[in-house]
């Protein structure tokens, strides 16, 4: 049987394989590769679906900021935004007070402000008076639609001939003269590069190929709705750090509210389910901090949020195995960053310089590079 060969395989059908394959497709011959039978199975369809900009570490939000100008642009294939403006105010106590001034102070996107205790009522009126006494708060953000987003980069991928592989979990890849030959579950494919969106998986995917493991940590995160008895559509995103408050809400339509302990408990790469004791304690929290009064959950899902050690993305070629390109180590910010990540790969396997938008960002490629440390 003859085996086809590509010039890259895409390993991964999330959120950072098909926006890897989005922008690569243009120019090079790529299939991608899924283990499950749906693309975006796992991670990317249980985030908490936020766009801001001050998320994470400050490589993050310059590539949150990077990939502003693809979330507003106008899609012709979308028949609404990608983004729905909703303001995220994180809150907190005494304790935080010092730790919110300075991150106002040292902020890279310009985009948060400090708020004192008088104004936080008025833009969260749930907020139950004297528990939260500080805040941040960033205008700008906005609720994103992924599953459109998600669909954006397929359809674009595919329009530009990529070919698309569900069910085909990569099971070995291999190294023959000057190209890989990747072996899935439904068949062989040869390919000249590996570029690695394998998520949770991604060190074992790197493992297959021979490459070292850059020490990625999945994280669970569990989430669950919420019905309430108020319209909750001009409340903002709320996320309170304190330990003793440790959690997060985001309005739904249809009365509800998106609801997470914002936990982050190590797991092995697996399909996430949620904890219950996680549920329990992040409704208390949010009873604690709101006049809420929140009783049952109608929907709780888990996902894993993968970092690398220093919680900066890995976007780079590998330095010791040939045709190896890696991009993974997303942690909770893959949506946000998906589009300028989608933009790197392609440049870096055209041999092309970082796109403008990264550059201006003041990033660079060592930046992201898997071995930065070494
Ligand atoms: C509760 C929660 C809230 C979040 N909120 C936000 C948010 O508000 N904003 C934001 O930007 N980010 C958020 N995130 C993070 C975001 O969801 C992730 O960073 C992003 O989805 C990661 O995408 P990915 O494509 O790397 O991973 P995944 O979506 O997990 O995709 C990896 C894919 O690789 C496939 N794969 C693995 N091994 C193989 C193999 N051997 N062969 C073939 N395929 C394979 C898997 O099946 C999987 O589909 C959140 C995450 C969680 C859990």
């Amino acid at each position: 049987m003859t085996v086809q060969r590509f010039d890259v395989a895409v390993v991964g059908g999330g959120i950072a394989g098909v926006s890897a394959a989005c922008f690569a497709s243009a120019d090079h011959s790529l299939v991608l590769l899924e283990q499950e039978r749906e693309l975006a199975h796992h991670t990317t369809s249980r985030s908490a679906a936020m766009f801001l900009e001050d998320e994470g570490r400050p490589v993050f939000h310059r590539l949150s900021m990077a990939s502003r100008a693809f979330f507003e642009a106008d899609h012709p294939e979308l028949d609404a935004p990608l983004l729905d403006p909703l303001p995220v105010l994180k809150v907190g106590t005494e304790e935080n007070h010092d730790e919110f001034v300075e991150a106002t102070a040292t902020q890279v996107t310009g985009k948060i402000r400090l708020v004192d205790e008088r104004e936080l009522p008025e833009l969260c009126p749930i907020l139950r008076p004297g528990v939260a006494t500080v805040g941040l708060y960033e205008a700008t953000a906005a609720s994103v639609d992924v599953m459109a987003l998600h669909q954006l980069f397929l359809r674009r991928a595919r329009a530009a001939g990529a070919e698309v592989r569900r069910s085909a979990q990569v099971i070995g890849i291999e190294r023959r003269a000057d190209r890989w030959r990747l072996s899935t579950t439904v068949g062989d494919v040869e390919a000249d590069v590996v570029v690695d969106a394998a998520g949770a998986w991604g060190d074992r995917i790197a493992a297959l190929a021979g490459a070292e493991p850059v020490g990625l940590t999945p994280f669970r995160r569990t989430a669950f709705t919420s019905p309430i008895d108020a319209d909750p559509s001009s409340w903002p995103f709320v996320y309170a750090p304190s330990s003793h408050l440790h959690c997060y809400f985001k309005p739904e339509a249809g009365n509800q509210l998106l609801c997470s302990l914002a936990d982050e408990t190590p797991s092995d790469p697996c399909d996430a389910r949620p904890e219950e004791v996680d549920v329990a304690l992040a409704i208390d929290h949010i009873n604690e901090l709101t006049t809420l009064e929140l009783r049952s959950v109608a929907r709780a899902w888990a996902g894993l949020r993968t970092f690398a050690p220093d919680r900066d993305p890995v976007f780079g070629w590998d330095d010791r195995v040939d045709g190896f390109l890696w991009v993974v180590g997303q942690g909770g910010t893959g949506i946000v960053s998906a589009p300028a990540a989608g933009e790197i790969v392609a440049a870096l396997l055209a041999g092309r310089p970082l796109p403008r938008a990264v550059i201006d960002q003041g990033l660079t490629e060592t930046q992201l590079a898997p071995r930065r440390r070494g």
